[in-house]
């Protein structure tokens, strides 16, 4: 996770463990109030630590929640409004598949009395990374915490309106608490950094109200037939590729068999493409299951569960995440008293759509 704008593009909506920016509970501004049961989330200030070494084991930039600080002036415009409403969608929708905050509190890290401090929290703090129109151009969620940067306005809306990339982010948070991937994970192994995006992607996807199996499609200005889009799940190859400032994502290959991918790249590391190149087998996998009949809500939840099927596995491959999700059916087809006959039924459309992308 580079600063580099013009690799950003590429990268969004990435992964992690660290830590992100703090501030003022909205519960003054009454469109940002919300009701008893809703997960926390907090607009704050942040501060930029570059090269920070988190958790004692690996060296990354961050923005940190400043929780105590006075509300910025940017706070409670109506831009803070659709951040907080997204992020709140997110949150509960994950709250809906199974994940608590207040049980399985984030591992977050804050800025306080003028140290950063690691604290568990059950808030989800939500910020803006500080000249973001220079130093940061992507979106990132980890140690609690979301983070937006700027972007090209030419062509593009704030991220913090776009709901599936803010989805996207909480999910990192999610896979972090029920999985522990963070980003040493994705920095360590290609295929499990590929399938925290995938993940990302998948769940983010679902919690749209009207999902259209492609990621950001309302990132874009004039985007009506909704073609332009940062990973389309429908048909990977063919993903958008802008060719302005962006111009490293013309590059990008998106993937939609593993056995293809393994074939331009025999290996386990690839230093020359990205996670988000094979995540999209992940996702296409996922999108293909709708192909089958199955509905959202059961997909949903077999994706969710199987975040809890990888044990200690840190360093997943392709082949353990159909395992995980294939596990997560026969418990789902268990817990909702599927017939023998239903729950064969129900394997046969997963293993079908992980068949498709040559797993
Ligand atoms: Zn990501």
């Amino acid at each position: 996770m580079k600063i580099n704008s013009k690799k950003i593009l590429a990268a969004i909506l990435s992964a992690g463990v660290i830590a992100s920016s703090l501030g003022a509970t909205l519960t003054s501004g009454a469109a940002m109030t919300s009701s008893a049961a809703d997960v926390k989330i907090s607009i704050t200030d942040n501060e930029y630590a570059n090269d920070y070494l988190f958790y004692n084991r690996y060296r990354l930039w961050g923005f940190f929640p400043i929780p105590s600080t006075s509300k910025p002036s940017r706070y409670y415009t109506s831009e803070d409004q659709t951040f907080y409403n997204n992020a709140l969608k997110a949150a509960n929708y994950c709250k809906s598949l199974g994940f608590d905050p207040t049980t399985k509190k984030f591992d977050a890290y804050i800025k306080s009395n003028n140290q950063i401090q690691r604290v568990n929290s059950d808030t989800l703090y939500l910020s803006y990374a500080k000249d973001n129109s220079t130093l940061y151009t992507n979106a990132v969620g980890q140690a609690g915490s979301i983070t937006v940067g700027g972007v090209d306005s030419s062509f593009m809306n704030p991220m913090s309106s776009v709901p599936d990339i803010i989805a996207h982010e909480y999910v990192h948070l999610v896979e972090h608490r029920v999985a522990g991937w963070d980003a040493l994970v994705k920095q360590s192994s290609f295929e499990s950094g590929a399938l925290m995006e995938a993940y990302s992607d998948i769940l983010a996807e679902l919690s749209e109200t009207n999902t259209d199996w492609r990621m950001g499609t309302s990132l874009f200005k004039n985007n009506s037939g909704k073609k332009k889009c940062l990973r389309d799940f429908i048909d990977p190859v063919n993903t958008y590729r802008p060719t302005n400032y962006t111009g490293a994502r013309a590059s990008v290959k998106f993937y939609d068999n593993y056995k293809k991918l393994k074939k331009d790249y025999p290996g386990d590391y690839y230093s020359n493409i990205d996670n988000y190149s094979a995540s999209t087998i992940i996702s296409h996998a996922a999108y293909l299951m709708t192909t089958t009949g199955l509905n959202k809500a059961t997909i949903a939840q077999i994706w969710f569960d199987s975040l809890s099927e990888y044990g200690s596995n840190t360093t997943p491959k392709f082949t353990d995440c159909k395992n995980a999700v294939v596990s997560a059916t026969n418990k789902f087809a268990a817990k909702k008293g599927y017939s023998s006959q239903a729950k064969a039924q129900l394997l046969g459309r997963v293993n079908w759509a992980f068949n498709q992308v040559g797993l």
